[in-house]
């Protein structure tokens, strides 16, 4: 007895469809901001239109002693969305209120907004000065978010 027949596979593509992004954003893993992150990417125009990885802290978390490991992974990472994507941009967000930034940088991080800030805008100039370094051509946007989705840039 013969199998039955299946669909026939379908005709493999002979053109490649376009596999440009247009930027890699590097977003905190907090569960309670990833709609508000593709949202808010979404009202820009930019969905489906750029990579993302979400690692605890974003800028916090790379740029901390505690997380080395997250830091090799994120710079292969911009690495590989340049090769295989042609980024033109790395958009880090981090957010308000993040556990990562408590965990690495104190208890105290979230405990008043301008402290808050200023921790978040330290280790995301450092990033974006690393990144620049690192992968030159690449621009950087540094944005944080509020957990009510709102966004705002950061830094200089
Ligand atoms: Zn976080």
């Amino acid at each position: 007895m013969t199998l039955p027949m299946t669909k026939e596979p379908r005709a493999i593509r002979l053109t490649t469809p376009p596999q440009q992004a247009e930027a890699l954003v590097l977003s905190c893993m907090d569960h309670r901001l990833i709609r508000a992150v593709a949202d808010y990417l979404g009202a820009r125009g930019l969905a489906g239109r750029y990579d993302q990885i979400s690692l605890a802290g974003g800028a916090i978390g790379i740029m901390s002693d505690q997380a080395a490991p997250w830091a090799e992974t994120f710079w292969a990472h911009v690495k590989l969305a340049r090769e295989l994507h042609g980024i033109s941009k790395v958009i880090v967000i981090d957010h308000q209120d993040c556990g990562a930034c408590k965990a690495f940088v104190g208890a105290d991080c979230a405990a008043d907004r301008e402290h808050e800030l200023v921790v978040h805008m330290e280790k995301m100039e450092a990033l974006a000065d690393e990144i620049r370094t690192r992968e030159p051509g690449l621009d950087v946007e540094l944005l944080f978010m509020d957990l009510d989705g709102s966004v705002a840039p950061l830094g200089t």
